[in-house]
């Protein structure tokens, strides 16, 4: 059987730059699949149902809470978001590392609830640049940008609950630094020896 694989949790403000980081991290390493979340938030430009999110209406994602479908699930300035349990599962036991682009309070759950995920936390190098890339992305209102820079705060407060932090200052270098902390994590003597054969060489 394929050795179980890692469920990595990141998160980081809005405008931090997870989204770019996590592409460069995607063509470093062929053994990531990245958790697509269902949210009521209206798709951005060039964003695809499937692909980046399952777009749902309150009355969708409320039934899909009511039938047990998520790992996790939060609210968002306005909107709601979460993790289908089902697909994370199935990934993981088929030896994929499984990704999950998550704000703090989903993040909090899930690792209440899975002691061997592996958390990251994705900071912008200051609050300045933050509201810098927020704008420059020109995706936001003026107030959802305001909205999340006073939730960026409340965030960034809560990165010393993640067993790693990675600044975004250059996006390829955090996409490196998020590469070896995957490959130091697999590595782990807890985990390869759950993976070898009980009564092999190592014990
Ligand atoms: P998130 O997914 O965390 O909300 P994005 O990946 O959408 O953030 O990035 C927000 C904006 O910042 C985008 O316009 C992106 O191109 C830009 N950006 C991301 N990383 C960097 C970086 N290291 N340096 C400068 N700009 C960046
Ligand atoms: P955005 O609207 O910018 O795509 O995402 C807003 C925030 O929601 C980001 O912090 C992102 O990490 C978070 N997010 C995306 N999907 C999920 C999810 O499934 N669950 C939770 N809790 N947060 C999510």
């Amino acid at each position: 059987m394929a050795e179980k694989g890692l469920l990595i949790v990141l998160s980081g403000p809005s405008g931090a730059g997870k989204s770019t980081v996590i592409s460069s991290l995607m063509r470093m390493r062929d053994d990531i699949r990245f958790s697509v979340s269902a949210t009521t938030r209206a798709p951005r430009p060039g964003e695809v149902d499937g692909v980046n999110y399952f777009f749902r209406t309150h009355e969708e994602f409320a039934r899909m809470i009511g039938e047990g479908a998520f790992l996790e699930h939060a609210e968002y300035v306005g909107n709601r978001y979460g993790t289908p349990a089902g697909p994370v599962d199935e990934q993981l036991a088929q030896g994929w590392n499984v990704l999950l682009d998550i704000e703090v309070q989903g993040a909090a759950q899930v690792l209440e609830k899975r002691h061997d995920a592996v958390s990251i936390f994705l900071a912008p190098p200051s609050l300045r640049e933050l509201e810098r890339r927020l704008r420059g992305r020109g995706t936001d209102a003026e107030e959802k940008i305001l909205g999340r820079l006073e939730t960026a705060k409340r965030e960034c407060a809560l990165a010393k609950n993640y067993a790693y932090i990675v600044v975004n200052d250059d996006a390829e270098t955090a996409a490196r630094e998020l590469d070896a902390i995957i490959t130091a994590e697999r590595c782990r003597s807890g985990r390869k020896l759950e993976s070898i054969a009980k009564g092999d060489f190592l014990s």
